[in-house]
């Protein structure tokens, strides 16, 4: 129950915050107008100035200055998301994750998942 649950580490916060981040972009619209893009630009930015730790708020507002956000479909803005989650996984030592792979990763059909 809520009454034993923990407050989540950032280990916790990140993992929640990027199944948010795939998940948009995996079910984001194919052809986006351009409020929908403009909506997906200010997430991210927002993201940036509130995201709750300043090393990683750090890390996205930087990632966003050099990598312009690609939100004109649900493929590019997926890859886009993955390759910023990739440079933080090469920050952290953790493994590159295939960016074809991207979309089923957050959609399906992926693996033997149901
Ligand atoms: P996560 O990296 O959370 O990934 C979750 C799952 O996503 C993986 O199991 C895998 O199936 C899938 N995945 C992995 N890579 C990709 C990819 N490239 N594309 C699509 N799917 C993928 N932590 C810090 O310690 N320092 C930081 O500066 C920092 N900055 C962050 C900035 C942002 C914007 C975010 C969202 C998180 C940040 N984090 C940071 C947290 C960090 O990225 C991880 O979320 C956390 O360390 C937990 O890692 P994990 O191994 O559980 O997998």
């Amino acid at each position: 129950s809520f009454v034993t649950e923990c407050p989540p580490t950032l280990t916790e916060i990140g993992r929640s915050t990027w199944s948010v981040l795939h998940s948009i972009s995996a079910y984001y619209p194919k052809n986006p107008n351009k409020e929908q893009q403009k909506q997906a630009l200010n997430f991210l930015f927002s993201l940036s100035a509130l995201y709750p730790c300043s090393n990683c708020r750090k890390h996205l507002s930087n990632y966003l200055k050099k990598h312009p956000p690609r939100v004109e479909s649900n493929k590019a803005f997926s890859i886009y998301l993955c390759q910023m989650h990739n440079s933080i996984n090469k920050y952290l030592k953790k493994p590159q994750f295939d960016c074809s792979q991207a979309m089923k990763r957050w959609k399906g059909p992926w693996k033997n998942c149901k």
